[in-house]
Protein backbone atom coordinates (compact mmCIF):
# COMPACT_ATOMS: atom_id res chain seq x y z
CA UNK A 1 0.00 0.00 0.00
CA UNK A 2 1.39 3.28 -0.66
CA UNK A 3 1.83 5.82 2.06
CA UNK A 4 -0.56 8.97 1.38
CA UNK A 5 1.44 12.20 1.01
CA UNK A 6 0.52 15.07 3.14
CA UNK A 7 2.48 18.63 2.78
CA UNK A 8 1.48 21.11 5.45
CA UNK A 9 2.01 24.56 4.90
CA UNK A 10 3.29 26.53 7.97
CA UNK A 11 5.09 25.58 10.98
CA UNK A 12 3.11 27.31 13.38
CA UNK A 13 0.94 25.55 15.92
CA UNK A 14 -2.02 24.80 13.10
CA UNK A 15 0.79 22.93 11.08
CA UNK A 16 2.61 21.66 13.65
CA UNK A 17 -0.61 20.21 15.91
CA UNK A 18 -1.86 18.53 12.09
CA UNK A 19 1.62 17.13 11.54
CA UNK A 20 0.53 15.60 15.16
CA UNK A 21 -3.16 14.54 14.69
CA UNK A 22 -2.26 13.43 11.16
CA UNK A 23 0.58 10.64 12.59
CA UNK A 24 -1.58 9.73 15.15
CA UNK A 25 -4.75 9.14 13.15
CA UNK A 26 -2.76 6.76 10.96
CA UNK A 27 -1.09 5.26 13.74
CA UNK A 28 -4.44 4.62 15.30
CA UNK A 29 -5.71 3.19 12.29
CA UNK A 30 -2.94 1.22 10.94
CA UNK A 31 -2.67 3.70 8.10
CA UNK A 32 0.54 4.72 6.12
CA UNK A 33 1.05 8.19 6.03
CA UNK A 34 3.93 10.74 4.49
CA UNK A 35 3.92 14.23 6.34
CA UNK A 36 5.90 16.80 5.58
CA UNK A 37 5.66 20.23 7.36
CA UNK A 38 7.37 23.24 5.28
CA UNK A 39 8.17 26.56 7.29
CA UNK A 40 9.80 29.42 6.07
CA UNK A 41 11.44 30.94 8.64
CA UNK A 42 14.70 29.42 11.02
CA UNK A 43 12.17 28.30 13.55
CA UNK A 44 8.90 26.77 14.29
CA UNK A 45 5.64 27.70 16.08
CA UNK A 46 4.83 30.98 13.80
CA UNK A 47 3.69 33.81 16.07
CA UNK A 48 4.79 31.66 19.48
CA UNK A 49 7.81 32.44 20.70
CA UNK A 50 9.51 32.14 24.04
CA UNK A 51 12.84 33.99 24.91
CA UNK A 52 14.56 32.90 27.77
CA UNK A 53 16.82 36.03 28.94
CA UNK A 54 18.63 35.24 32.24
CA UNK A 55 16.08 34.22 34.80
CA UNK A 56 12.95 35.99 32.45
CA UNK A 57 10.65 33.70 30.36
CA UNK A 58 9.25 36.12 27.59
CA UNK A 59 6.43 35.13 26.05
CA UNK A 60 7.02 37.76 22.73
CA UNK A 61 3.35 36.76 21.25
CA UNK A 62 1.03 34.80 22.60
CA UNK A 63 1.05 34.36 26.21
CA UNK A 64 -1.68 31.94 27.31
CA UNK A 65 -4.88 30.01 26.06
CA UNK A 66 -8.57 30.67 26.81
CA UNK A 67 -9.24 27.52 29.28
CA UNK A 68 -13.22 27.28 28.08
CA UNK A 69 -12.32 26.25 24.84
CA UNK A 70 -10.56 22.79 25.91
CA UNK A 71 -8.30 21.45 22.82
CA UNK A 72 -4.73 23.13 23.47
CA UNK A 73 -5.24 21.78 27.18
CA UNK A 74 -6.02 18.45 25.85
CA UNK A 75 -3.29 18.52 23.61
CA UNK A 76 -0.79 19.87 26.41
CA UNK A 77 -2.23 16.93 27.99
CA UNK A 78 -1.38 14.42 25.52
CA UNK A 79 2.12 15.78 24.66
CA UNK A 80 2.88 15.12 28.60
CA UNK A 81 2.76 18.75 29.90
CA UNK A 82 -0.34 18.83 32.62
CA UNK A 83 2.07 19.37 34.96
CA UNK A 84 3.56 22.21 33.71
CA UNK A 85 -0.02 23.74 32.90
CA UNK A 86 -0.43 26.84 34.72
CA UNK A 87 -3.00 29.35 35.85
CA UNK A 88 -2.79 33.19 36.23
CA UNK A 89 -1.71 34.61 39.55
CA UNK A 90 -5.15 34.56 41.44
CA UNK A 91 -3.95 37.53 43.63
CA UNK A 92 -3.51 39.95 41.18
CA UNK A 93 -6.71 38.63 38.89
CA UNK A 94 -7.70 42.45 37.88
CA UNK A 95 -7.44 44.84 34.89
CA UNK A 96 -7.11 48.69 34.66
CA UNK A 97 -8.92 50.88 32.23
CA UNK A 98 -6.71 54.14 31.01
CA UNK A 99 -9.44 57.06 31.41
CA UNK A 100 -8.11 60.78 31.60
CA UNK A 101 -4.87 60.00 31.69
CA UNK A 102 -5.45 57.61 34.64
CA UNK A 103 -5.33 54.11 35.82
CA UNK A 104 -8.94 53.25 36.81
CA UNK A 105 -9.70 49.53 38.03
CA UNK A 106 -12.10 47.92 35.64
CA UNK A 107 -15.29 46.86 37.90
CA UNK A 108 -15.56 43.91 39.43
CA UNK A 109 -17.66 41.79 37.90
CA UNK A 110 -17.05 42.97 34.12
CA UNK A 111 -16.83 39.59 31.84
CA UNK A 112 -15.71 40.09 28.49
CA UNK A 113 -16.95 43.96 29.26
CA UNK A 114 -20.25 43.08 30.31
CA UNK A 115 -21.52 44.00 33.75
CA UNK A 116 -22.88 40.81 36.01
CA UNK A 117 -22.61 42.94 39.35
CA UNK A 118 -24.07 46.33 39.84
CA UNK A 119 -22.96 47.75 42.89
CA UNK A 120 -19.13 47.39 41.50
CA UNK A 121 -20.29 49.59 38.38
CA UNK A 122 -22.62 51.87 40.01
CA UNK A 123 -19.45 53.40 42.20
CA UNK A 124 -17.28 53.65 39.46
CA UNK A 125 -16.46 56.71 37.59
CA UNK A 126 -15.25 54.97 34.75
CA UNK A 127 -18.44 55.19 33.09
CA UNK A 128 -21.12 58.26 33.45
CA UNK A 129 -24.04 58.27 34.88
CA UNK A 130 -25.92 58.52 31.89
CA UNK A 131 -24.13 55.25 30.27
CA UNK A 132 -25.07 53.49 34.00
CA UNK A 133 -28.14 54.04 33.57
CA UNK A 134 -28.17 53.19 29.76
CA UNK A 135 -26.45 49.45 30.65
CA UNK A 136 -29.19 48.79 33.41
CA UNK A 137 -31.87 48.92 30.74
CA UNK A 138 -29.93 46.17 28.62
CA UNK A 139 -32.32 44.01 30.56
CA UNK A 140 -35.52 45.34 28.69
CA UNK A 141 -33.69 45.71 25.15
CA UNK A 142 -35.78 43.82 22.98
CA UNK A 143 -33.37 40.88 21.85
CA UNK A 144 -32.35 40.45 17.83
CA UNK A 145 -33.89 38.16 16.32
CA UNK A 146 -30.73 36.31 14.55
CA UNK A 147 -31.23 34.53 11.07
CA UNK A 148 -28.97 31.89 9.48
CA UNK A 149 -26.51 34.82 7.84
CA UNK A 150 -26.80 37.70 9.80
CA UNK A 151 -23.89 39.28 11.39
CA UNK A 152 -23.37 42.38 13.23
CA UNK A 153 -19.91 44.34 14.25
CA UNK A 154 -19.11 43.55 18.12
CA UNK A 155 -18.91 47.13 18.24
CA UNK A 156 -22.77 47.91 16.99
CA UNK A 157 -23.68 45.02 18.98
CA UNK A 158 -22.75 46.17 22.26
CA UNK A 159 -23.49 49.41 21.66
CA UNK A 160 -27.35 48.36 20.82
CA UNK A 161 -27.46 46.07 23.84
CA UNK A 162 -25.47 48.35 26.23
CA UNK A 163 -25.02 51.65 25.08
CA UNK A 164 -21.85 53.32 23.35
CA UNK A 165 -20.13 54.48 26.29
CA UNK A 166 -19.57 50.79 27.38
CA UNK A 167 -18.33 49.72 24.12
CA UNK A 168 -15.81 53.01 24.16
CA UNK A 169 -14.64 52.33 27.82
CA UNK A 170 -14.55 48.89 28.59
CA UNK A 171 -15.71 45.92 25.77
CA UNK A 172 -14.74 48.00 22.99
CA UNK A 173 -10.39 47.66 24.55
CA UNK A 174 -11.66 44.64 26.11
CA UNK A 175 -12.99 42.44 23.27
CA UNK A 176 -11.04 44.29 20.57
CA UNK A 177 -8.12 44.30 22.64
CA UNK A 178 -7.86 40.55 22.16
CA UNK A 179 -8.00 40.48 17.95
CA UNK A 180 -5.64 44.00 18.24
CA UNK A 181 -8.85 44.91 16.15
CA UNK A 182 -11.26 47.88 15.85
CA UNK A 183 -14.69 46.59 17.84
CA UNK A 184 -16.73 48.30 14.84
CA UNK A 185 -15.24 46.28 12.22
CA UNK A 186 -15.24 42.71 13.39
CA UNK A 187 -17.81 40.63 13.20
CA UNK A 188 -19.53 39.00 16.43
CA UNK A 189 -20.48 35.92 14.75
CA UNK A 190 -16.87 35.22 13.87
CA UNK A 191 -15.62 36.53 17.10
CA UNK A 192 -17.96 36.50 20.50
CA UNK A 193 -20.42 33.94 18.90
CA UNK A 194 -21.13 33.22 22.93
CA UNK A 195 -22.62 36.81 22.99
CA UNK A 196 -25.05 35.74 20.34
CA UNK A 197 -26.00 32.74 21.27
CA UNK A 198 -26.00 34.53 24.96
CA UNK A 199 -28.58 37.23 23.33
CA UNK A 200 -30.57 34.38 21.73
CA UNK A 201 -30.99 32.36 24.63
CA UNK A 202 -31.44 34.66 27.35
CA UNK A 203 -32.59 37.97 25.90
CA UNK A 204 -29.70 39.90 27.36
CA UNK A 205 -26.57 39.56 28.07
CA UNK A 206 -26.47 40.67 31.80
CA UNK A 207 -28.70 37.85 32.58
CA UNK A 208 -26.54 35.32 30.12
CA UNK A 209 -23.45 36.63 31.91
CA UNK A 210 -24.98 35.84 35.83
CA UNK A 211 -26.49 32.22 34.45
CA UNK A 212 -22.87 31.84 33.39
CA UNK A 213 -21.06 32.85 37.16
CA UNK A 214 -23.66 30.77 38.61
CA UNK A 215 -22.75 27.73 37.01
CA UNK A 216 -18.77 28.27 37.36
CA UNK A 217 -19.25 29.36 41.34
CA UNK A 218 -17.91 26.60 43.06
CA UNK A 219 -16.24 24.61 40.50
CA UNK A 220 -12.65 23.61 40.52
CA UNK A 221 -9.80 25.11 41.96
CA UNK A 222 -6.13 25.27 41.44
CA UNK A 223 -4.34 26.48 37.81
CA UNK A 224 -7.44 24.95 35.96
CA UNK A 225 -9.80 27.03 37.16
CA UNK A 226 -8.17 29.85 35.81
CA UNK A 227 -9.59 31.37 32.68
CA UNK A 228 -6.43 31.57 31.37
CA UNK A 229 -3.45 28.74 30.69
CA UNK A 230 -0.08 29.14 29.95
CA UNK A 231 2.97 26.79 30.19
CA UNK A 232 5.39 27.11 32.95
CA UNK A 233 8.39 27.50 30.56
CA UNK A 234 6.36 29.71 27.87
CA UNK A 235 3.91 28.86 25.09
CA UNK A 236 7.33 27.29 23.19
CA UNK A 237 7.41 24.41 25.34
CA UNK A 238 4.27 23.64 23.61
CA UNK A 239 5.71 24.14 20.10
CA UNK A 240 9.15 21.85 21.63
CA UNK A 241 6.99 18.77 22.71
CA UNK A 242 5.53 18.78 19.34
CA UNK A 243 8.28 18.91 17.15
CA UNK A 244 9.48 16.55 19.71
CA UNK A 245 6.81 14.10 18.64
CA UNK A 246 6.93 14.60 14.77
CA UNK A 247 9.76 12.41 14.46
CA UNK A 248 8.17 10.43 11.60
CA UNK A 249 7.49 13.41 9.36
CA UNK A 250 10.27 15.53 7.37
CA UNK A 251 10.34 18.84 8.70
CA UNK A 252 11.98 21.45 6.56
CA UNK A 253 12.85 25.11 8.02
CA UNK A 254 13.96 27.83 5.94
CA UNK A 255 11.97 26.63 2.97
CA UNK A 256 9.42 28.92 1.41
CA UNK A 257 6.17 27.16 -0.20
CA UNK A 258 6.46 29.70 -3.66
CA UNK A 259 3.26 27.70 -5.30
CA UNK A 260 1.25 24.74 -5.84
CA UNK A 261 0.23 22.90 -9.19
CA UNK A 262 -2.66 20.40 -10.37
CA UNK A 263 -1.24 17.25 -11.33
CA UNK A 264 -2.58 15.71 -14.63
CA UNK A 265 -5.15 12.87 -13.65
CA UNK A 266 -2.81 10.55 -14.78
CA UNK A 267 0.36 11.65 -12.17
CA UNK A 268 -0.12 9.38 -9.04
CA UNK A 269 -0.88 12.66 -6.07
CA UNK A 270 -2.98 14.78 -7.14
CA UNK A 271 -0.70 18.09 -6.46
CA UNK A 272 2.93 19.53 -6.73
CA UNK A 273 3.90 21.66 -4.08
CA UNK A 274 7.27 23.71 -5.34
CA UNK A 275 9.70 25.43 -3.18
CA UNK A 276 11.79 28.62 -3.00
CA UNK A 277 15.27 26.70 -3.86
CA UNK A 278 13.49 25.22 -6.70
CA UNK A 279 12.61 21.50 -5.63
CA UNK A 280 9.14 20.51 -5.23
CA UNK A 281 7.22 17.39 -3.35
CA UNK A 282 3.96 15.67 -5.07
CA UNK A 283 1.10 15.76 -2.09
CA UNK A 284 -2.39 13.76 -2.47
CA UNK A 285 -3.37 16.37 0.34
CA UNK A 286 -1.95 19.94 0.99
CA UNK A 287 -3.49 21.74 4.21
CA UNK A 288 -2.31 25.92 4.52
CA UNK A 289 -1.66 26.24 8.15
CA UNK A 290 -0.55 30.05 7.42
CA UNK A 291 -2.50 33.66 7.63
CA UNK A 292 -4.98 33.37 4.63
CA UNK A 293 -3.80 36.36 2.80
CA UNK A 294 -0.20 34.17 1.96
CA UNK A 295 -2.95 31.17 1.26
CA UNK A 296 -4.74 33.25 -1.23
CA UNK A 297 -1.97 33.76 -3.36
CA UNK A 298 -1.02 30.29 -3.85
CA UNK A 299 -4.50 29.18 -4.83
CA UNK A 300 -5.29 31.86 -7.23
CA UNK A 301 -3.37 29.95 -10.39
CA UNK A 302 -5.74 27.27 -9.54
CA UNK A 303 -9.16 29.19 -8.48
CA UNK A 304 -9.52 32.71 -8.67
CA UNK A 305 -13.04 32.59 -6.73
CA UNK A 306 -11.26 30.91 -3.62
CA UNK A 307 -8.47 33.78 -3.57
CA UNK A 308 -10.64 36.22 -3.75
CA UNK A 309 -12.80 35.23 -1.09
CA UNK A 310 -9.65 34.51 1.02
CA UNK A 311 -8.30 38.10 0.17
CA UNK A 312 -11.38 39.84 1.84
CA UNK A 313 -9.41 39.03 5.54
CA UNK A 314 -7.60 41.66 6.48
CA UNK A 315 -4.64 41.14 8.92
CA UNK A 316 -3.43 43.85 12.00
CA UNK A 317 0.27 44.26 12.36
CA UNK A 318 1.47 44.13 15.67
CA UNK A 319 4.63 44.64 17.77
CA UNK A 320 5.42 44.08 21.87
CA UNK A 321 7.37 45.49 23.88
CA UNK A 322 9.29 44.20 27.03
CA UNK A 323 11.02 45.82 29.77
CA UNK A 324 12.39 44.61 32.61
CA UNK A 325 13.03 46.69 35.52
CA UNK A 326 14.24 46.56 39.43
CA UNK A 327 11.23 46.30 41.60
CA UNK A 328 12.44 49.04 43.86
CA UNK A 329 12.84 51.35 40.67
CA UNK A 330 8.82 51.33 39.96
CA UNK A 331 6.62 53.73 42.43
CA UNK A 332 3.66 52.08 41.88
CA UNK A 333 2.29 49.01 42.91
CA UNK A 334 1.77 46.03 39.73
CA UNK A 335 -1.22 44.70 41.38
CA UNK A 336 -3.00 43.35 38.50
CA UNK A 337 -2.61 41.62 35.35
CA UNK A 338 -1.96 45.28 33.42
CA UNK A 339 -4.17 47.92 31.48
CA UNK A 340 -5.95 48.75 28.70
CA UNK A 341 -6.13 51.63 27.06
CA UNK A 342 -9.51 52.69 25.06
CA UNK A 343 -8.64 54.32 21.55
CA UNK A 344 -10.38 57.73 22.89
CA UNK A 345 -7.23 57.70 25.55
CA UNK A 346 -5.55 58.77 21.96
CA UNK A 347 -2.37 56.84 23.11
CA UNK A 348 -0.27 55.06 20.76
CA UNK A 349 -0.92 51.62 22.44
CA UNK A 350 -3.34 48.96 23.14
CA UNK A 351 -2.92 47.59 26.46
CA UNK A 352 -0.03 46.60 28.75
CA UNK A 353 0.62 43.36 30.59
CA UNK A 354 2.27 43.12 33.97
CA UNK A 355 3.96 39.92 33.19
CA UNK A 356 5.51 39.28 36.61
CA UNK A 357 2.15 39.92 38.32
CA UNK A 358 -0.19 37.88 35.69
CA UNK A 359 2.10 34.73 36.11
CA UNK A 360 4.15 33.61 38.95
CA UNK A 361 7.82 32.99 37.67
CA UNK A 362 8.67 34.97 35.01
CA UNK A 363 11.35 37.11 36.02
CA UNK A 364 12.95 36.76 39.14
CA UNK A 365 11.74 37.86 42.56
CA UNK A 366 13.38 42.12 43.20
CA UNK A 367 12.17 42.40 39.50
CA UNK A 368 9.63 43.42 37.31
CA UNK A 369 8.77 42.08 33.62
CA UNK A 370 6.45 44.39 31.56
CA UNK A 371 4.99 44.08 28.00
CA UNK A 372 3.79 47.09 25.72
CA UNK A 373 1.24 46.32 22.59
CA UNK A 374 1.74 48.06 19.61
CA UNK A 375 -0.25 48.63 16.46
CA UNK A 376 -3.41 46.49 15.86
CA UNK A 377 -6.16 47.69 13.54
CA UNK A 378 -6.33 51.83 14.34
CA UNK A 379 -2.96 52.17 15.48
CA UNK A 380 -0.44 50.63 12.92
CA UNK A 381 1.46 53.75 12.20
CA UNK A 382 3.23 53.84 15.18
CA UNK A 383 4.81 50.23 13.77
CA UNK A 384 6.94 52.44 11.33
CA UNK A 385 9.08 53.51 14.33
CA UNK A 386 12.43 51.43 14.42
CA UNK A 387 13.11 49.07 17.16
CA UNK A 388 14.40 51.91 19.19
CA UNK A 389 11.72 54.45 18.80
CA UNK A 390 8.88 52.23 19.88
CA UNK A 391 11.25 51.15 22.94
CA UNK A 392 11.53 54.68 23.68
CA UNK A 393 7.84 55.70 23.63
CA UNK A 394 6.90 52.20 25.45
CA UNK A 395 9.34 53.26 28.41
CA UNK A 396 7.86 56.98 28.09
CA UNK A 397 4.44 55.82 28.72
CA UNK A 398 5.87 53.17 31.98
CA UNK A 399 7.46 56.30 33.46
CA UNK A 400 3.87 58.77 32.88
CA UNK A 401 1.76 55.63 33.96
CA UNK A 402 4.13 53.59 36.47
CA UNK A 403 6.27 56.08 37.91
CA UNK A 404 9.53 53.91 36.09
CA UNK A 405 12.62 55.64 37.28
CA UNK A 406 16.40 54.64 36.09
CA UNK A 407 16.84 52.37 33.04
CA UNK A 408 15.80 49.00 32.21
CA UNK A 409 17.72 46.13 33.10
CA UNK A 410 17.03 45.41 29.32
CA UNK A 411 14.29 46.00 26.69
CA UNK A 412 13.10 43.27 24.17
CA UNK A 413 11.11 43.85 21.00
CA UNK A 414 9.00 41.41 18.52
CA UNK A 415 7.24 42.44 15.56
CA UNK A 416 4.01 40.57 14.38
CA UNK A 417 3.43 41.53 10.46
CA UNK A 418 -0.17 41.28 9.38
CA UNK A 419 -0.39 38.53 11.79
CA UNK A 420 -3.90 39.27 13.64
CA UNK A 421 -6.64 38.35 11.91
CA UNK A 422 -10.08 40.95 11.22
CA UNK A 423 -12.69 38.67 10.84
CA UNK A 424 -15.49 41.52 8.65
CA UNK A 425 -19.21 41.43 9.10
CA UNK A 426 -19.99 38.52 7.03
CA UNK A 427 -17.06 36.32 7.70
CA UNK A 428 -19.06 33.04 8.26
CA UNK A 429 -20.72 33.62 5.22
CA UNK A 430 -17.45 34.12 3.56
CA UNK A 431 -16.16 31.01 4.99
CA UNK A 432 -19.14 29.00 3.97
CA UNK A 433 -18.40 29.75 0.45
CA UNK A 434 -14.74 29.06 0.34
CA UNK A 435 -15.61 25.84 1.84
CA UNK A 436 -17.98 25.00 -0.79
CA UNK A 437 -15.28 26.32 -3.24
CA UNK A 438 -12.49 23.74 -2.15
CA UNK A 439 -14.61 20.86 -2.62
CA UNK A 440 -13.74 21.26 -6.14
CA UNK A 441 -10.27 21.18 -5.22
CA UNK A 442 -10.24 17.63 -3.12
CA UNK A 443 -7.13 17.11 -1.15
CA UNK A 444 -6.79 21.17 -0.53
CA UNK A 445 -7.25 21.87 2.96
CA UNK A 446 -7.23 25.31 4.87
CA UNK A 447 -7.56 26.32 8.39
CA UNK A 448 -5.48 28.47 10.92
CA UNK A 449 -6.42 31.75 12.75
CA UNK A 450 -7.47 33.31 9.80
CA UNK A 451 -10.40 30.70 8.88
CA UNK A 452 -12.68 29.43 12.05
CA UNK A 453 -11.80 31.96 15.40
CA UNK A 454 -8.50 33.36 16.25
CA UNK A 455 -7.00 31.52 19.44
CA UNK A 456 -4.74 29.08 19.95
CA UNK A 457 -7.48 26.19 21.01
CA UNK A 458 -9.29 27.29 17.78
CA UNK A 459 -5.83 26.23 15.58
CA UNK A 460 -5.48 23.23 17.45
CA UNK A 461 -9.12 21.99 16.67
CA UNK A 462 -9.08 22.50 12.96
CA UNK A 463 -6.08 20.53 12.92
CA UNK A 464 -7.50 17.48 14.79
CA UNK A 465 -10.68 18.17 12.46
CA UNK A 466 -8.49 18.48 9.24
CA UNK A 467 -6.10 15.49 10.30
CA UNK A 468 -9.22 13.43 11.01
CA UNK A 469 -10.54 14.13 7.54
CA UNK A 470 -7.60 13.38 5.81
CA UNK A 471 -6.92 9.98 7.48
CA UNK A 472 -10.72 9.33 7.08
CA UNK A 473 -11.47 9.90 3.51
CA UNK A 474 -8.20 7.33 3.15
CA UNK A 475 -10.44 4.95 5.05
CA UNK A 476 -13.98 5.46 3.30
C1 LIG B 1 1.02 39.42 19.44
C2 LIG B 1 0.02 38.30 19.46
C3 LIG B 1 -0.49 37.85 20.67
C4 LIG B 1 -1.41 36.81 20.68
N1 LIG B 1 -1.86 36.35 21.88
C5 LIG B 1 -2.66 35.26 21.93
C6 LIG B 1 -3.00 34.66 23.18
O1 LIG B 1 -2.57 35.12 24.24
N2 LIG B 1 -3.79 33.55 23.17
C7 LIG B 1 -4.23 32.99 21.99
O2 LIG B 1 -4.94 31.97 22.03
N3 LIG B 1 -3.90 33.52 20.79
C8 LIG B 1 -3.12 34.63 20.73
N4 LIG B 1 -2.74 35.14 19.52
C9 LIG B 1 -3.20 34.45 18.31
C10 LIG B 1 -2.31 33.22 18.04
O3 LIG B 1 -1.01 33.66 17.94
C11 LIG B 1 -2.74 32.52 16.77
O4 LIG B 1 -4.02 31.99 16.93
C12 LIG B 1 -1.85 31.34 16.40
O5 LIG B 1 -0.53 31.48 16.82
C13 LIG B 1 -1.90 31.15 14.90
O6 LIG B 1 -1.15 30.03 14.57
P1 LIG B 1 -1.00 29.53 13.08
O7 LIG B 1 -0.16 28.33 13.11
O8 LIG B 1 -2.34 29.41 12.45
O9 LIG B 1 -0.30 30.73 12.29
P2 LIG B 1 1.14 31.35 12.47
O10 LIG B 1 1.57 31.31 13.87
O11 LIG B 1 1.07 32.66 11.76
O12 LIG B 1 2.07 30.36 11.65
C14 LIG B 1 2.09 30.33 10.25
C15 LIG B 1 3.48 29.93 9.80
O13 LIG B 1 3.48 29.85 8.38
C16 LIG B 1 4.74 30.25 7.92
N5 LIG B 1 4.63 30.61 6.51
C17 LIG B 1 4.03 31.71 5.97
N6 LIG B 1 4.13 31.68 4.64
C18 LIG B 1 4.79 30.55 4.31
C19 LIG B 1 5.21 29.97 3.06
N7 LIG B 1 4.93 30.54 1.90
N8 LIG B 1 5.88 28.80 3.10
C20 LIG B 1 6.17 28.19 4.28
N9 LIG B 1 5.79 28.70 5.48
C21 LIG B 1 5.11 29.86 5.50
C22 LIG B 1 5.08 31.43 8.83
O14 LIG B 1 6.47 31.70 8.84
C23 LIG B 1 4.55 30.96 10.17
O15 LIG B 1 5.54 30.33 10.94
C24 LIG B 1 -1.84 36.20 19.46
C25 LIG B 1 -1.34 36.67 18.24
C26 LIG B 1 -0.41 37.70 18.23
C27 LIG B 1 0.14 38.17 16.91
Amino acid sequence: MTSRRVVVVGGGITGLSTAYFLDKRARERGEAIDVTVVERSKRWGGNIVTELHDQFTIDGGPDSWVAAKPNATLLAKELGLENSIIGTNEETRRVYVMHDDELMLMPEGVVLGIPTEVMPLAKSSLLSWRAKVRMAFELLVKPRVWRDDDDESVGDFISRRLGAEVTDRLAGPLLGGIFAGDAHQLSVRATFPQLVDAERKYGSLIRAMRAAKRKAAGKSSGAQSSAFLSLRGGMGTLINALVGRLGKATLRLETTVVSITANERSRVSRYTVNFDDGASVEADDIVFAMPVHVTARMIRALDQEIARDLEQMRYASTATVFTAFRRADITRPLDAFGFIVPRSAGRQFLASTWVSSKWRGRAPDDTVLIRLFFGGAWGEQVLEESDNGLTEIALRELRSFLGTKGEPLFSRVFRFDKASPQPPVGHLATMARIRQGLERWPGLHIAGSGVDGVGIPDCVRQAETIAERIVGARQA
